[in-house]
Order: C-alpha cells, then sequence, then structure tokens
C-alpha cells in the first residue's frame, strides 16, 4: 500500500457533482463518472494488495464504512478501489486504517518479502510507529496476502505469485542498471522509475528493497514518491 494523491482533475470534480446529484435523490453512488475518476486515480491498480494483473472484478471501496452514513456513503474523499478480494476480506471490518491518499504508508509501515522457497518465505509488515490505524492496516495486509477462507486462501495464493514474479523482474532491472554502462543508464533509471511509483504493482515492496539498501541505491530512491509518468 502505498500513497495515491487524491488529485483535482476534470474526472474528479465530475464525480464529486454527480455523487452530490445521487446523494440528493438517493441514488447508487455506482456511477460511470464514479468509476471513471477512480481508474484514473488508481490506474487498474488495488491499493490494498497493490495487484494489477488478472483481476476479474474492480469494486468501489468506503475507507471507513458508511454503515448507512449518509455523509460517508456519498464523500468522494472516502472513495477507492480494490480488487474483490481485497473488498470482501475488508468490508466493515479493520476501521480505523490508515488513508492512503492521506499517508505516506509506506513510511509507516516496511513492506518485504522474506525467503525464497516454500515455508521460508514470508511476507512481514512492520509498523514503524505505533497506532491503532497501523496495527489495523498490517492485520488488514496480513489477511489479503494470506486469505482467511480456503477460497480466500486459493486467491492470495495468486496474488502472491504475481508479487513474487513483480519481484523477481524488478531485481533483474536493478542488476542491469547496476552493470550498464553510462549512456544505458537513463533509459534504464526511467523504466525504474516506473516500477516504483503510486501506480506501479506492489511498489510498497519494491520501494523497500531500496531503501534496505539505501546508500547503494541513492540515486534511485529519489523516484519514490515523485509524480506518475504518462
Ligand atoms: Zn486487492
Amino acid at each position: 500500500m502505498v500513497r495515491v494523491r487524491r488529485i483535482d482533475t476534470q474526472k474528479a470534480r465530475a464525480a464529486v457533482r454527480a455523487l452530490e446529484v445521487a446523494k440528493e435523490n438517493n441514488r447508487s453512488y455506482n456511477m460511470p463518472e464514479v468509476n471513471a475518476a477512480l481508474t484514473e486515480m488508481f490506474r487498474g491498480k488495488c491499493y490494498v494488495c497493490e495487484n494489477k494483473e488478472g483481476i476479474s472484478s474492480f469494486q468501489i471501496e468506503h475507507l471507513i464504512p458508511h454503515r448507512g452514513d449518509v455523509e460517508l456513503k456519498y464523500d468522494w474523499n472516502n472513495f477507492f478501489w480494490s480488487c474483490a478480494h481485497c473488498n470482501n476480506i475488508k468490508n466493515d471490518k479493520y476501521d480505523p486504517i490508515l488513508d492512503c491518499s492521506q499517508v505516506d504508508v509506506d513510511q509507516k509501515i516496511a513492506f518485504r518479502k522474506r525467503g525464497y522457497f516454500g515455508t521460508e518465505e514470508e511476507l512481514e509488515f512492520v509498523a514503524l510507529e505505533n497506532n491503532i490505524e497501523i496495527e489495523n492496516t498490517i492485520q488488514l495486509l496480513h489477511d489479503v496476502y494470506y486469505g482467511s477462507t480456503p477460497q480466500k486462501r486459493l486467491e492470495a495464493t495468486n496474488i502472491r505469485r504475481s508479487l513474487r514474479q513483480n519481484l523477481s523482474k524488478f531485481k533483474e532491472l536493478i542488476r542491469e542498471y547496476e552493470e550498464a554502462q553510462e549512456y544505458e543508464k537513463d533509459d534504464l533509471k526511467y523504466a525504474i522509475r516506473k516500477e516504483i511509483e503510486a501506480s506501479a504493482a506492489f511498489a510498497a515492496f519494491k520501494r523497500w528493497l531500496l531503501w534496505d539498501n539505501r546508500e547503494r541505491y541513492q540515486e534511485l530512491i529519489q523516484f519514490c514518491d515523485l509524480p506518475i509518468l504518462n
């Protein structure tokens, strides 16, 4: 989970307007304007698990469960974009969690994948501060990456496979960069930046690979919170 900025765009403004009308008329918030604005904001990535591949169903997610509260139900700032797996697990539990449109989540929690094979492999989420939002967010992350029912465990296996593949590719890219000739480095830097920007799959885990080797990758770390490239 990384910060995804809620930028004031034309699509976001259209979503806010549509939500106001829906609220007045007690209609559904699931409107084309809202879906378009969320797609633009999250770039096809689930904000919880950060997966992008093979997601069959995206869902509108309320960060703070509205439980019928009209303000929360139609507040654009409470709208997030998640895969069905994560939305289903989160439901109205884990409240409150960190708001990734406001907070640099990867500065509050360290994301690491330990080990390579079988039982050795383990995802680790370390709280860098202590509060209830961080605690709940870590519990949610653990449950989405490992699953809580037999079906969810199967879905979680697919997410972890996608994570593993993404991290392998990313490490390969970093090695390539380290061994590259000076004239090749700019292209590789661009490719690395695309891999760690907010819209990239599993950006939190990739950034922590660099942050855990801070001195060695100083010149790449600067790309961790730059605006998204188009
Ligand atoms: Zn997800």
